[in-house]
């Protein structure tokens, strides 16, 4: 079966604006997410108009809802999936994409940078470095980690306890910067108490050196030797 992705149609042949399907193959990749779309997963097509004629542009109907929530509701007045040459049985109301869409972005406003610091609201997480439950009410430094997605890397958060922050960021998947950590986390934490920052910091005690950075004229700098 043929794609309608990159392939220019007959002139005379008029292409809907939307299109909702099943994958009909897993080769098309979603323009929200840069990830793969299975085949049979829904998606939605918008078409475009580039240089070398009309296609469509494909994103998980999800991750279209999460961005760009009024294109969906576009494509779902016009019965987009009609479009299809086999029309999914099965599609999510509106409803529920826009509950999806309304979660994505209160999501996006709380999100924080990363490092920062943070009260622990339930006393039920533990350290991602030394293991051990975190206290509720406690001050926890959320610091970034690299994960491997094939050869791709992305920084997820992680909660540690301040004694833990030093030796997790020795670490080698550690993505936090050494340099300038304090300043970050405390502008990164928004209204934090002054006190429990301070605190915090203590806790975090001494950290490591970060990588030798290069000499500005006129100064030295000490690399010691590895041990
Ligand atoms: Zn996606
Ligand atoms: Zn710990």
């Amino acid at each position: 079966m043929s794609e309608a992705e990159g392939q220019q149609p007959p002139a005379e042949q008029q292409l809907p604006t939307y299109m909702i399907e099943g994958a009909r193959s897993s080769r098309s990749r979603c323009k929200t997410c840069r990830r793969k779309i299975d085949k049979g997963a829904l998606r939605l097509g918008i078409l475009i108009e580039g240089p070398y004629g009309v296609g469509y542009m494909w994103h998980h109907l999800n991750c279209a809802a999460r961005r760009q929530f009024d294109r969906v509701r576009e494509a779902y007045r016009e019965e987009a999936w009609l479009n299809a040459k086999e029309p999914p049985s099965k599609l999510p109301s509106l409803e529920a994409l826009e509950v999806m869409q309304q979660k994505a972005e209160e999501k996006r406003r709380n999100k924080k940078d990363i490092p920062y610091v943070e009260i622990d609201p339930s006393g039920r997480a533990k350290c991602k470095h030394c293991g051990e439950p975190m206290e509720k009410g406690s001050v926890r430094a959320v610091l970034g980690r690299g994960v491997y997605f094939g050869n791709q890397v992305r920084v997820a958060p992680i909660t540690v306890h301040p004694r833990c922050v030093a030796a997790e960021l020795e670490k080698d998947d550690c993505e936090t910067e050494v340099e300038g950590l304090i300043d970050a986390m405390r502008a990164n934490s928004g209204e934090f108490d002054p006190a429990l920052f301070a605190a915090a910091v203590a806790d975090i005690g001494e950290l490591p050196e970060g990588e030798p950075q290069p000499a500005a004229a006129g100064e030295t700098i000490d690399i010691k030797p590895d041990i």
